[in-house]
């Protein structure tokens, strides 16, 4: 009777706990929410005051992984641009891989990665892996960093928003998973 106890209870947990996973994914309570753009640590804000662009201050949130960490989709939308992305500033700033996606309302951008997964025209899906986070360009150290832009966007690598205006915080991280 003792023996039966001991393996019923781990077994009876895992069973609750499995479903309660089951459950949480039927609900899909997250759907509506941003996808987490990396299993990371966001280090530095949006809004921080900054010199190294005309806007003056971070146009987005600066998230610290290891190299080659899988930067995903925060919602669903279409790739719009992928290739180099800076301030009208000198040089590609944000590396040659950087990545627009257009969410319908709001647009993202991903940037200082190693490598793009994803093409012009490619639809995405919320939480798809679509880089590899890197250091590429204007950067100290590996991170991505991560845009909310109000539309349009301007096709210009050099000025692809129309004004400072249009960047916006991407959102309290701690609602994102
Ligand atoms: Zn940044």
């Amino acid at each position: 009777m003792v023996r039966r106890s001991r393996l019923l209870w781990p077994l009876l947990l895992t069973a609750l706990i499995a479903a309660f996973f089951i459950l949480l994914q039927q609900l899909d309570l997250s759907r509506d929410r941003p996808h987490i753009p990396v299993y990371g640590v966001m280090g530095f804000a949006f809004g921080e005051p900054v010199d190294y662009q005309t806007c003056g201050f971070h146009t987005g949130q600066d998230w610290f992984a290891a190299p080659g960490a899988r930067i995903f989709a925060v919602a669903d939308g279409t790739v719009v641009y992928v290739g180099p992305l800076w301030l009208d500033g000198p040089g590609e700033g944000r590396g040659p891989h950087a990545i627009v996606i257009d969410h319908g309302g709001f647009l993202t951008t991903y940037s200082h990665n190693r490598a793009a997964l994803v093409a012009v025209g490619d639809q995405v899906t919320r939480g798809q892996h679509i880089a590899e986070l890197g250091s590429e360009g204007f950067s100290r150290g590996p991170h991505l960093h991560l845009e909310k832009v109000l539309p349009p966007f301007t096709g210009d690598w050099r000025q692809p928003f129309e004004s400072c205006r249009a960047y916006v915080n991407p959102g309290d991280v701690w609602g994102w998973f």
